[in-house]
């Protein structure tokens, strides 16, 4: 898998060495390359942006230099080309899963008030939101999918990690964990988890599960896969 990532700001990219994900690049199991919008500017000031027409606050990033470097780093349209924008489809967990059986993905950070809306015409295949809320700029979004996207490719997480016991994989939130020591100023570990019953443990996690989607997500609860947890009698009635 490879990205692409166009911005006028790669000084916030020098993060990708650091954790899991370095290691991960630093072992080739996939690759980010980092495009500096400002070296496709004809202008001698090297400047990408400009005053929006019809007036308002702010500065438009032009769109020769964006759609000069989308040519010049993906010529034959290989890539699924992304846009971090608010106004696009919300990234959620489906959507991860789905961009990492992408082979390469192009990601355009926009930064100022946005970009002219011809480069994402001409050049653009989906624009997409980390969430309902602004940022200054579409560069930690692209780490956001970056990071999440990159857990899903083969040897990104190491044999104990695991990406299908975690919030999100059957549709609720994750279960309180716990780890050394068995009692931290006065709060003990669960007796459950100490017991040893695998099946005892599952239905505890189940449980606390369900009760923090409920507390803290209840909109995820109406498309959670629980068919799983059911008695069996239940899910042949189900069909
Ligand atoms: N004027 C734009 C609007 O109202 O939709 C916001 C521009 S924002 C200040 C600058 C850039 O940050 C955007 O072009 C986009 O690339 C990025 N950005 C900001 N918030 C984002 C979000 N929630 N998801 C993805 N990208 C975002």
């Amino acid at each position: 898998m490879k990205f692409d990532v166009l911005t006028v700001f790669p000084e916030y990219f020098d993060i990708l060495n650091t954790s899991i994900i370095g290691k991960a690049i630093k072992n080739g199991q996939f690759d980010v390359q980092i495009t500096n919008i400002r070296d496709f500017t004809k202008d001698k000031h090297k400047k990408t942006d400009d005053t929006p027409y019809g007036g308002g606050a702010g500065m438009v990033m032009t769109p020769d230099p964006i759609v000069s470097a989308i040519e010049a780093v993906d010529p034959n349209h290989e890539a699924l080309r992304l846009y971090m924008s608010p106004r696009g489809r919300t990234l959620n967990q489906k959507t991860v899963e789905s961009l990492a059986k992408e082979q390469r993905i192009l990601i355009l950070c926009g930064d100022y008030e946005g970009i002219d809306q011809r480069a994402i015409d001409l050049a653009i295949d989906e624009e997409m939101s980390i969430g309902d809320y602004v940022l200054t700029g579409g560069e930690l979004p692209a780490l956001v999918v970056i990071n999440s996207v990159a857990r899903y490719i083969d040897g990104v997480l190491g044999s104990s990690e695991s990406t299908s016991e975690e919030s999100f994989s059957n549709g609720l939130l994750e279960y309180p964990q716990y780890t050394r020591p068995e009692n931290y100023r006065g709060l003990k570990v669960p007796e459950v988890l100490l017991n040893g019953n695998h099946k005892d443990i599952e239905a505890w996690r189940l449980e606390k599960s369900l009760e923090i989607t409920q507390k803290n997500r209840p909109d995820l609860l109406k498309d959670a896969d629980l068919k799983e947890y059911l008695p069996k009698k239940s899910r042949k009635k189900r069909g």
